[in-house]
């Protein structure tokens, strides 16, 4: 069997082009404010990647970093003082959190500027199909498939890690009543007794558990069709910066087996930044017509 390539820059490029178009035409500059708390190397590396994506597509960021020693009360009001301020547009809190810095200071981000989805409240929304934002990475699965022209109506989908950042939704954002949705989800985690016994009877697979290579050749059925979530370091000496990324997926052995699956790098993580800076210009556009 052929094995189609899934690629996310492709889409990832028609993204920004409209994103860059619509920038463009608001009589402000949109804008995102990053807020990072601590020094996660991770997060300052995301941070950094936002902010250089932002940039050529005419978004402003506004990189609030707070020492976490201020308490998590001080970090609540500045996150609260963002959604009141009239010149950001889009909030996104870096994670993870620090110790002492509880995950619920999310809430202070108004749903209209949660374009990642992170509150309580969003999250919600998001359940009964009247979110403001869906959460980027989990819009990123949808927008590969649906670029790809994968349908999903009638697909049973089979997810493999149950966060509240990418698992949960994702699996909402399929079973809705669509026709990006539509789907039979199943999803998995740690507590699933034989995993193999689910992922081998997913059209599509969608592996999202933090775990390099843990979804083998053996794991799926011939066909299916396999998303990679999973963004993972491993060490690697040969290569310049001494690791490299890969996915949860054992990516060779995918090939000839499934009909499609999606690279790491390359794929659902190109589309989830352009999708971010997106929500950040539709929030913008909201804001304009107020
Ligand atoms: P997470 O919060 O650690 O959740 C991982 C999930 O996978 C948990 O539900 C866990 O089950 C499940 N899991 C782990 N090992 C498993 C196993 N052996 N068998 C079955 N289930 C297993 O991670 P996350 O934040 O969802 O992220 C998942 C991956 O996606 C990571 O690699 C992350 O870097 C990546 N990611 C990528 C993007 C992107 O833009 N591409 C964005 C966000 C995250 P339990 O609940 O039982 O512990």
């Amino acid at each position: 069997m052929d094995t189609v390539l899934l690629k996310g820059k492709p889409i990832a490029v028609g993204i920004r082009e409209d994103v860059a178009h619509r920038a463009a035409a608001l009589p402000f500059d949109p804008t995102l404010a990053i807020v990072m708390v601590g020094d996660d190397p991770a997060s300052a590396y995301y941070s950094a990647s936002i902010e250089r994506a932002a940039a050529k597509v005419g978004v402003v960021t506004r990189l609030v970093e707070l020492d976490p020693s201020i308490g998590s009360e001080t970090v609540a009001r500045a996150i609260r003082e963002l959604s009141q301020d009239t010149l950001v547009h889009g909030i996104i809190v870096q994670q993870p959190l620090p110790v002492g810095i509880p995950p619920a200071v999310v809430e202070q981000i108004v749903p209209g500027k949660d374009v990642d989805c992170a509150s309580t409240y969003s999250l919600g929304l998001l359940m009964t199909g009247r979110e403001v934002f869906a959460p980027c990475t989990a819009l990123a699965v949808l927008e590969m498939l649906h670029g790809h022209d994968i349908a999903l109506p009638g697909k049973h989908v089979v997810i493999v890690g149950r966060s509240t950042v990418v698992g949960k939704p994702l699996a909402n954002l399929l079973l809705r009543k669509s026709e990006r949705g539509n789907a039979t989800v199943t999803v998995c985690h740690t507590g699933t007794s034989d995993l193999t016994l689910h992922t081998r009877q997913a059209d599509i697979l969608v592996a999202a558990m933090g775990r390099p290579g843990a979804i083998r050749g053996d794991m799926i059925s011939e066909g299916a069709v396999v998303v990679d979530v999973g963004v993972n370091q491993i060490d690697d000496p040969s290569s310049k910066k001494g690791y490299r990324l890969v996915g949860d997926v054992a990516f060779d052995e995918m090939t000839g087996l499934a009909s499609a699956v999606t690279p790491v790098p390359g794929g659902v993580g190109t589309l989830t930044t352009a999708l971010l800076l997106r929500s950040v210009v539709v929030a913008a556009e909201d804001a304009s017509t107020l």
